[in-house]
């Protein structure tokens, strides 16, 4: 399957990924982009203006051209988090991942500038914090999740950026603020600066709960070490010799599909300098004394000396919606949205639907899945209000452009049983082509294709 690749054919790619990344076949063949679907008048609400509830109003605004729609989310700034990463590899600006949530929105979108408290299914309306209660015939659940730095003992939000300690993950989507890119680009840099001196040892820590944008503690494992060979603009010279990386994780693999987990797996033997340490789980860090605490899988405590840890924080449900009638209140996907995995439609509430990482299902938190998921939102439910069959079915599509170097990407796009690649070269071969694409063409796709509902 795989064939080199021209500088011809790979212009090609990145003219064709604007248009298409993160859009698998078998969805986009039926992507309804021009035709509105029902004309009737319902009042559709939206909770949450982040990649999932942005793609959400502008399709339904073209499906539905009759329905209010009113969108409900406190941020005045939207983050392209993805792009928290090139700022942290000194590739991007930190306002170069951030928009006004007023200019993204469609025209004819109300915007509600508010948070919502709780969510009142059984009486169709959602209660917020400063106007009162708002509505609705059709709701559209797209709140994201929340990190719980706070379930590792010692360990606080606050703490990230001090004493050695990273996380690409940090920021606010309320807010629409990220600390993440910044404060992981000035770690790295110490860790350079230290080891030009002496050894050093970095810790790499995963959760045991499901997590956003899968891959992207890798990017940063695999970006700093190549940094650290003198790569990616620095100029301190190769140090990596005296650095020693540790991945600790509570799964037996390094990536949740298994013919990517080998490639990923091959370049950490490679690295030379990349130790793995399977089934621990991070449960306490002593920042002072610089130790973290893990558990292994026979429950026995395991104690890790550290010099740098970057830490991907456990992630959960946010509370408003844990506590909610929507909640799955069991389970692995304690908390998240009770839906249908293929409809995307409630379970038990018909006129409640969602999308994004909020949703209790398999692997689909990342904004490559929002995408494709928002094909399926907006023909379900213009289906639903005009009382039709369902015509589209998630497929369980997610993404992960693991950056394994600097120059070079394994475009990783998946479900839970197979290889889901947009393109038709060997999906398991990284590339430099995917890095061009994700670095050069992804965010200018997101902000004026994607939060337009166009791809
Ligand atoms: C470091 C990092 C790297 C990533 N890399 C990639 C990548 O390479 N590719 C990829 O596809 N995805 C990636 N992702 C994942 C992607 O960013 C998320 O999956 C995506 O943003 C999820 O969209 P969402 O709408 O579900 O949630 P969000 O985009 O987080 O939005 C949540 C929204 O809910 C609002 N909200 C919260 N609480 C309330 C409330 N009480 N009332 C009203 N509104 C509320 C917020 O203000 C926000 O508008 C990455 C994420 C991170 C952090």
């Amino acid at each position: 399957m795989d064939n080199k690749l021209s500088r011809r054919d790979a212009l090609k790619v990145m003219g064709i990924g604007a248009g298409t990344l993160f859009l698998p076949s078998e969805s986009k063949a039926k992507t309804n982009l021009s035709m509105p679907a029902s004309h009737k008048k319902v009042d559709i609400v939206i909770v949450g203006a982040g990649t999932g509830g942005m793609i959400a109003s502008a399709r339904l605004r073209r499906a539905a051209p009759n329905a209010n729609i009113t969108i409900i989310a406190p941020n005045k700034i939207h983050l392209y988090q993805a792009g928290q990463v090139f700022v942290a590899a000194g590739l991007y600006m930190q306002n170069d991942i951030t928009a006004k949530t007023s200019e993204l929105l469609e025209d004819n979108v109300k915007w509600v500038q508010d948070e919502v408290t709780s969510f009142e299914p059984d009486k169709n309306f959602v209660q917020t914090a400063k106007n009162g209660k708002i509505e609705y015939d059709y709701l559209i659940v797209a709140l994201g999740l929340e990190y719980n730095y706070e379930a590792i003992k010692g360990l606080s939000a606050d703490m990230i950026g001090h004493n050695g300690v990273a996380s690409i993950y940090l920021n606010d989507v309320k807010k629409g603020v990220s600390k993440a890119g910044l404060s992981t680009n000035v770690w790295m840099n110490s860790i350079q600066e230290d080891a030009s001196e002496k050894s050093v040892k970095v810790l790499y820590t995963q959760p045991d709960t499901s997590i956003k944008g899968v891959g992207a503690d890798l990017d940063i494992l695999f970006l700093s070490n190549d940094y650290f060979k003198g790569h990616g603009g620095n100029k301190g010279g190769d140090v990596s010799k005296n650095i020693e990386n540790i991945y600790a994780t509570p799964h037996n693999y390094l990536f949740p599909f298994n013919k990517y987990d080998k490639v990923i797996q091959n370049r950490v033997k490679k690295a030379g300098n990349i130790n793995t340490l399977f089934e621990h789980n991070l449960i306490e860090i002593d920042s002072q004394k610089k130790i973290a605490i893990f558990k292994d899988a026979s429950g026995k405590e395991i104690q890790e000396k550290y010099d740098y840890i970057h830490i991907t924080p456990p992630m959960q449900a946010p509370k408003v919606f844990r506590d909610s009638l929507l909640s799955i209140k069991d389970g692995k996907y304690k908390g998240y949205m009770d839906v249908n995995p293929k409809t995307l439609q409630h379970n038990r509430y018909k006129n409640v639907f969602g999308i994004g990482d909020i949703l209790g299902i398999p692997l689909a938190k990342t904004g490559g899945s929002a995408q494709v998921q928002g094909v399926v939102l907006q023909d379900n439910v213009t289906a639903a209000i005009e009382n039709k069959k369902f015509p589209q079915k998630y497929n369980g599509y997610t993404v992960s452009p693991v950056k394994l170097k600097y120059g070079e990407v394994l475009l990783a796009e998946f479900n839970k049983k197979k290889a889901l690649p947009t393109f038709w070269l060997d999906p398991y071969k990284p590339r430099w082509i995917w890095w061009e694409l994700d670095l050069h063409v992804m965010r200018y796709a997101y902000f004026s294709l994607m939060m337009r509902g166009m791809m």
